[in-house]
Formats: C-alpha cells, structure tokens, sequence
C-alpha cells in the first residue's frame, strides 16, 4: 500500500505547533488575560482552531479513492475546509473563489481595488460590536456611489465586490475595507460609464462624512465630536485606489450586476485543489483517469490499522520558542503592509 497515502505535514509548520501546544492554555486564561482588551472570545475561533488541528490528521479518517479505469487505489485524508484560517484550506478557497469571480461574477470593464481605512481612535467600536461592520461597508459604498455622481453629474451604478477585513498586518484589531470596484459604472440608462481615475482624498472625504453620520445616528459618537474630527487636516479617513486589478475576462452580459451572490460550487473543489498543489488528489497516478470516492474510512479501529500499516506519522513537535514564532506566524498574514498599521 505503499505511495496511497501522500500527507503533507501540516503539524510541522509553526502555526500547528504553536496552537498544538498552546490552545488550551490560550482559552482556560483567555477571560482573566484578553477579555478586557480583545472583547468576548466568539465560539467560531475555538470551532475554527479545532478544525484546523484536525485538517490532514490522518487520525481523523479517510476517504478512499479508485481508478475505474486501471482499479488504482489511493487514500485521501480529509481538509478542515475553514474559512480565513488554515493556510491550505483557505488558498484552496481563494483560488476557488477568484475562478468563480473571473468566469462568472466580473464584468469586462477595468477594475480597480479601493481600500477604505478609519481613524485608530473609532477602531474600537467595530472591535466590540461586529454588527456594525456591515454598515460600514454600506458606507463604503454610498461614498464611491456619491464620488461617481458627484465627478460625472449622472447617477452611475458601480459593480463593487466587498471584503470587510477586521486585522492588520501585525495581527492587530484594524478593522478596513477592500473593495473590488468598476472603473465606472452603469447609468440610467443601461450604458456603462468610465471613470478611470479615482481621487482618493477626495472619495477619503465622502467616506469619512458617511462614517461619522452613521455613528452619530447610532448616538456612538456626539455630533460636536463628529464635527471637530472632520475639522482636522489629517481626519484619519483614508482611500487607497492605486492597484488596478489584472483580469483576464470572460466577456459577460451587463445584466449580470442584477444577479444575486450564489453559494460556490463544490464541484471545481479536486481542480482548485490542484491548482494550488499542482498534484490532482483525484488523478490516477497510473493511467491519469479521474479516481472516485469508493468509501469513507472513519471507524477508528480501521483508521489506527491503516496507520499502523502505512507507518504514517502526524506528532506536532516541540513549539518553537516565542520570539522565532511570532514573526514566522506574522509572515501567515500575507497582506501587504502599505496601508495596513
Ligand atoms: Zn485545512
Ligand atoms: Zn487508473
């Protein structure tokens, strides 16, 4: 049975050693060392973490998978599938995720990424109340379509895909937006409007009116406070529209900006798999036919003897010392630190 099983080691990165040995210790203290400063510890992140300590373990069963045409036989250990977190997983969503977008989501018009950021000092009320967070994107939102009406005098629809990201490059709690937005945008009368340069001070401007008129209406903030925080030169609002996106598109009808977001499709998951990878889980290592699921191997008994038998080993070992791990942890966060502090 040699060569069925390919794992990837994911316990001998730093991120699995570390939560490996420090999870636990993390959450018995986390009331009495973090809840003041960090706010309630959602349920999700111990879900999440939880998964993830699992992804590739193959303790935790697998699936065994068939050639049809040459009867080859391999096993597959299952992935924790979380979103936002284990690095593998999420690549393989990302990829996912951006296939989709390209073939079925974009118009073909030039986009462009927009970041929207906040003064430090209202990063707080995000930070205790996640609610809030959605209204900032619609925020967000308002202000690029009153840039857009404002530089053209006519009422222009952008297409806009929003990602609220609540964290920095540092792991901090800096809640900002990235948005994917339409160089321009469609009119009243179906036509689409170019608008290919962005004034970011300006649009910066919009969004900070936006942002501190709906925390005065939510009473978070005094209209004073409001008033005297947009008196400033620098306010702490700020708008970064400088990366144009490289899309290589399917053409596609306008009327898709109407349509709803679909759930993603399971099936491209084998083919992002490879594409992340570069090794097709589901490709007969044989003949290159397409290998099916035949069976789930989850009974423990089964799993430990197959274990035994394969010899395969999944021991996190000994945590790295605290100052070589945090950077190495850090470098997970892969988002470029120009407009992230
Ligand atoms: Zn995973
Ligand atoms: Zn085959």
């Amino acid at each position: 049975m040699a060569g069925l099983y390919r794992p990837r080691h994911p316990e001998r990165t730093v991120l699995y050693r570390v939560l490996f040995h420090y999870f636990d210790r993390f959450l018995a203290e986390y009331e009495g060392r973090f809840e003041k400063e960090s706010g309630f510890l959602r349920p999700v992140i111990k879900e999440v973490v939880e998964r993830y300590l699992d992804c590739g373990n193959p303790r935790c069963g697998f699936a065994r998978i068939r050639c049809p045409d040459c009867h080859a036989e391999r096993l597959l250990m299952f992935s924790c599938r979380t979103r936002g977190f284990c690095p593998s997983c999420h690549s393989k969503r990302l990829e996912e995720w951006g296939e989709w977008m390209r073939e079925t989501l974009l118009l073909d018009v030039p986009h462009r990424q927009v970041v929207f950021t906040i003064p430090r000092m209202l990063r707080i009320f995000f930070k205790y109340n996640r609610r809030l967070l959605g209204e900032l994107c619609r925020c967000g939102l308002r202000s690029l379509t009153r840039y857009f009406q404002v530089t053209t005098g006519s009422e222009l629809m952008p297409g806009v895909i929003a990602a609220i990201q609540t964290f920095g490059a540092r792991i901090n709690a800096h809640p900002h937006l990235h948005f994917l937005v339409t160089e321009g945008g469609v009119d009243e009368g179906g036509v689409f409007q170019k608008v290919s340069r962005i004034d970011d001070s300006r649009l910066a401007e919009l969004f900070g009116r936006e942002v501190l008129g709906f925390l005065v209406s939510k009473e978070l903030l005094s209209p004073e406070w409001a008033d005297r925080l947009l008196s400033w030169r620098h306010t702490g609002f700020n708008v970064h529209s400088r990366v144009r996106a490289r899309t290589n598109l399917v053409p596609v009808a306008l009327g898709l900006i109407e349509e709803e977001l679909r759930p993603l499709p399971s099936k491209g998951w084998a083919e992002m798999i490879r594409k992340v990878d570069e090794v097709d889980p589901m490709l007969c290592p044989k003949c290159g036919g397409l290998m099916r699921v035949i069976a789930f191997l989850t009974d423990y008994a089964v799993v430990d003897r197959i274990i035994d038998h394969l010899n395969l080993t999944f021991v996190a070992e000994r945590p790295p010392p605290a100052h070589s791990a945090y950077p190495e942890v850090l470098m997970v966060a892969d988002t470029p630190a120009e407009y992230l502090s």
